[in-house]
């Protein structure tokens, strides 16, 4: 079945201009002037999308959510559900990376594996990383190199570091890291070495220590949290990135979401930006579905608890574009082609080109998602939700 997409300004994210786009099952199959004509002189049965005025980009990367739910600090009553399709398609968001959190035996890898399968027969492409908060690391298979091996969805491993709840030995942690690396050479993966940045004075210390301890390069890791201002990680963040690595914002981390030591996601890349961090290795991702407590706009607490969801990664960049003065196909990268990069996708998601997978959002003028199409099928239209989780209401 053809599609064709036309009317659009079309980020790809470098701007294409009002170009038409031709999806053939899940891919985007032709990019270009006046296809509409070319199309319709086939005779071959073609659905038309107009999408005179809006913007089309890639779909949204948010690559660390929590499915299962997470940020579980205040008891059973204060834990999260699953998360919903609709939930993720509604931000414009097609393509994500589950974790485990702080719960790792209520929580566990076969279920995260279970719901990531039932969003991806929705439509929504889906990956995990293996392991959660603690070392030694919780598995599906006994190791976490043939975690990473094995299961397709499994894109690299992930632990805590300077963080109180989640404590261990620089050996330890070295020898995760190299044994999900080791996988992934074996697998043909990327390498990916996910780290959740804790509270500790430490910052990111253990990370330097295991560069030098493994002799991995610092491209293989990937440390989530980098805006949290207490203790301030800018600075050990630059020197990271100067050595090859690319670095995480975190939009639950605004004193909106609940969090009481993060910066917004466009405070804290206009700092990261100044100090001389190409934009190129900057993603953002949500840390959404997870429980917070109640806050005012200053963080100052008004309630119980609430879920956090991944409306954060949209909304936080959103408040990017507005308020950093870069050309929005740059001010796209965070959330598209980076990710992509990272997670070693480049080509197939994350873009807008021949071969690329047909995962596209049409926005209106103020960045809400209108059309949102994942692998191919139109999930969202005109603001309406399409397809739906099999529970969802
Ligand atoms: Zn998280």
């Amino acid at each position: 079945m053809f599609t064709l997409l036309t009317g659009a300004d079309v980020y790809a994210p470098e701007p294409l201009g009002n170009v038409d786009l031709l999806l053939f099952d899940d891919r985007i199959v032709a990019v270009g002037n006046a296809l509409a004509g070319g199309i319709r002189a086939t005779g071959l049965d073609v659905a038309t999308l107009d999408m005179t005025g809006q913007i089309l980009t890639p779909g949204l990367i948010d690559g660390h959510f929590h499915p299962l739910g997470g940020g579980d600090y205040e008891g059973p009553l204060a834990r999260t559900t699953d998360i919903e399709l609709g939930d993720l398609i509604r931000n414009g968001i097609t393509t994500g990376v589950g974790v485990l959190g702080s719960d790792c035996d209520a929580r566990n890898l076969p279920d995260l594996v279970m719901k990531g399968r039932e969003l991806a027969m929705g439509g929504f492409t889906f990956f995990f990383y293996t392991g959660s908060f603690f070392l030694p690391p919780v598995t599906l298979t006994g190791s976490v190199r043939r975690d990473v091996m094995f299961i397709e969805p499994c894109v690299g491993v992930k632990f805590a570091i300077s963080e109180s709840m989640s404590w261990g030995t620089e050996e330890e942690m070295a020898r995760v890291a190299v044994d999900g690396a080791h996988g992934a050479s074996i697998a043909g993966k990327p390498r990916i070495v996910h780290l959740h940045l804790g509270m500790l004075p430490s910052s990111l210390d253990p990370l330097f220590a295991l560069i030098e301890r493994t002799g991995l390069p610092a491209s293989v890791f990937y440390p989530t949290h980098i805006n949290r201002y207490d203790p301030d990680h800018m600075k050990p963040a630059v020197r990271f990135v100067a050595m090859g690595g690319t670095i995480d914002l975190t939009g639950v981390m605004a004193k909106r979401g609940g969090s009481k030591t993060g910066l917004r996601i466009p405070d804290a890349f206009k700092n990261l930006i100044n100090l001389g961090v190409p934009i190129e290795k900057i993603t953002y991702t949500s840390d959404g579905n997870v429980s917070m407590p109640i806050v005012d706009e200053t963080g100052k607490r008004t309630g119980g608890m609430r879920v956090t969801g991944v409306d954060f990664l949209t909304d936080e960049w959103r408040a990017a574009v507005r308020e950093c003065e870069l050309p929005f196909a740059q001010m796209l990268l965070p959330v598209t082609a980076t990710p992509a990069r990272v997670l070693g996708l480049t080509g197939k998601k994350g873009c807008i080109a021949v071969g690329a997978d047909a995962d596209l959002v049409a926005w209106d003028r103020d960045l809400r998602p209108q059309t949102v199409i994942a692998r191919g099928k139109t999930m969202m239209r005109d603001g309406e939700l399409l397809v739906k989780g099999p529970f969802e209401a």
